[in-house]
């Protein structure tokens, strides 16, 4: 920002309305502030059968009429003061030139708190993002609720030769049906666990007997630099399905309430792609990828196919 509207911004900051109460100077906003949320208390997704994520408050909440939380990006980067002081293709511009180059400060400027019913074995792919804060339902305190993950017959998927952490394509339905028997005996041991803590067994270590199918529910607050990390992490396709379908919800949430910032990282994050050095040699030399790394050769013809090179 230009010396010169910093300080038209100060006058302005000067000239808007003021109350004063205990020591306080209040300023009024130049536009009315409108809720990001409608006024909602939450807004939820369900997401397979008993899980759901929900949008339980954002910050901002409040932003200037006509506007969306993007603002508060482009207020931080400019550290400017008030509203509209910028046309809104210009903000745009901005946020998009704050992703392309990650200047990633800006967005910690906005957060959202999320609800979420998870299966354990999603959440514990979940804890390893570790920016956020979290509170999750304690098992040591309270019964868990007797609510399991069951995929459906054709998510029971066949294990992939090519990718060891993963499997894409269904398994015949014998085996299938018989994994979902495996799960619904599994199921079974709640009666149990239910029993033993009545005979005394302290919660804290009858858990132990549960499957990690077992639903938990936490409550995670994230700021927008990190939950854009979080996504581009776990909506990407080599993300399991299961913690997949969850970020994509949040997404879902998430992407009326800052429009612009989630364009810009469709644009630049989301659907773009990273190339090496040796890729880039080899696009330039029109050559074989100099690497004899079968697993390296694998991802750059991946590349290629999606660039359309093939
Ligand atoms: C497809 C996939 C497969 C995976 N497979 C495995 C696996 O087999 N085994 C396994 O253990 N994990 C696995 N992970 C988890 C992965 O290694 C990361 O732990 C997880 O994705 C969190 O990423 P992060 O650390 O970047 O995120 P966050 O914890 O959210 O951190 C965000 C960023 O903050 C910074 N940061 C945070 N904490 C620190 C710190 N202590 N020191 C320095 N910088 C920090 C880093 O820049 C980091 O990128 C997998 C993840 C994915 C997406």
């Amino acid at each position: 920002m230009s010396s010169e509207t910093d300080t038209k911004a100060m006058n302005d900051m000067t000239e808007a309305p003021v109350g004063s109460e205990g020591g306080i100077r209040r300023v009024a906003p130049e536009v009315p502030f409108t809720d990001v949320m409608n006024g909602d208390s939450r807004w939820e997704i369900p997401v397979h059968d008993h899980g759901f994520v929900a949008l339980v408050d954002s910050m901002p909440r409040l932003v200037p009429e006509g506007q969306t939380a993007d603002s508060a990006i482009v207020q931080a980067a400019r550290v400017s003061y008030g509203a509209g002081t910028k046309k809104v293709n210009e903000d745009r511009g901005l946020i998009r030139y704050l992703l392309r180059h990650r200047h990633t400060t800006p967005l910690e400027m906005v957060e959202f708190k999320f609800h979420i019913a998870m299966p354990i074995f999603v959440a514990r792919q979940w804890i390893r993002h570790r920016t956020a804060n979290v509170n999750e339902y304690s098992a040591r305190y309270s019964i868990m609720p007797d609510r399991f993950y069951r995929p459906s017959i054709e998510n029971v998927r066949k294990q992939s030769t090519s990718n060891r952490q993963g499997g894409d394509e269904p398994i015949e339905v014998g085996t299938a049906e018989e994994f979902l028997k495996l799960l619904e005996d599994s199921e079974a041991l709640y009666t149990r666990y239910l029993d033993l803590t009545e005979k005394g067994v302290a919660r804290e270590i009858a858990r132990a007997a549960l499957p990690v199918s077992v639903f938990t529910e936490w409550y995670w607050k994230c700021d927008l630099h990190n939950i854009l990390h979080f996504l581009s992490l776990r909506m990407d396709k080599h993300a399991q399905i299961e913690i997949r379908d969850y970020a994509n919800a949040m997404y879902d949430l998430i992407k009326g309430i800052v429009p612009i910032t989630c364009e810009a990282f469709e644009d630049y994050r989301l659907n773009a792609m990273h190339l090496t050095s040796l890729e880039i040699e080899a696009i330039r030399k029109g050559q074989p990828l100099d690497s004899t790394n079968k697993r390296e050769i694998a991802e750059w013809e991946a590349k290629r196919a999606d660039l359309g090179l093939d």
